[in-house]
């Protein structure tokens, strides 16, 4: 019997879907900020027809980034304390929801997105309208680039402290930016990667 190539192609697209959801699903995944905020909104994040994951989008999804928490972590600042409200931890969260330095950015963005600025629910904003998905990127750029400024500044007031720029990130823009991407090929790139990383965790894992 013919198939049509376009329902093969679907197919197979189909069950990488199944798989790479399988895959993301494993508790360590959902673990992650972003996965756990977009899996409930899978299939409309990947079949949404607008909607770009710009790089500072991607650090407030994934909480990967300019955040004192993760640069502590990483080795590139002393305590996870933010630099703009000395509040005790700054993270991705910390940033979106709290920190009061960016009380005017905040404004603008709830007037799009509504009150509720966790991640799940900001994403589900995102999807559903586009100057919603517009007012997060917008917050994004504007507040990350302030961020990226200071530490840059805290960096050559004290070049000591600079050791290794954060360019690993767990979820890459192209994990998350699959609206071109999304194909078997990208997904199957994808359940390579996570095989990699958990046979290097495996080897250490005795
Ligand atoms: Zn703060």
């Amino acid at each position: 019997m013919d198939v049509e190539p376009e329902a093969l192609r679907q197919l197979a697209h189909r069950q990488a879907l199944i798989l790479w959801r399988t895959r993301l699903e494993e508790e360590k995944n959902v673990r992650q900020r972003a996965v756990g905020a977009i899996l409930p909104n899978l299939e409309a994040w990947l079949s949404r027809k607008s909607g770009s994951v710009t790089f500072r989008l991607t650090q407030v999804l994934t909480g990967h980034g300019c955040f004192g928490e993760y640069l502590c972590r990483i080795g590139r600042e002393a305590t996870p304390k933010c630099h703009h409200c000395g509040g005790d931890r700054d993270t991705a969260q910390h940033t979106l929801e709290e920190c009061p330095a960016w009380d005017q950015e905040r404004h603008l963005l709830i007037s799009h997105v509504g009150r509720d600025l966790s991640p799940a629910a900001v994403i589900a904003a995102m999807l559903a309208e586009d100057r919603a998905w517009k007012a997060v990127v917008s917050f994004c750029e504007t507040v990350l680039v302030k961020k990226e400024a200071a530490e840059r500044d805290r960096e050559r007031a004290n070049p000591a402290r600079r050791r290794q720029r954060p360019t690993v990130l767990e979820i890459e823009p192209t994990a998350l930016d699959s609206k071109s991407r999304i194909g078997a090929d990208c997904a199957r790139r994808q359940f390579k990667k996570i095989e990699r990383k958990k046979k290097k965790t495996d080897s250490l894992d005795y």
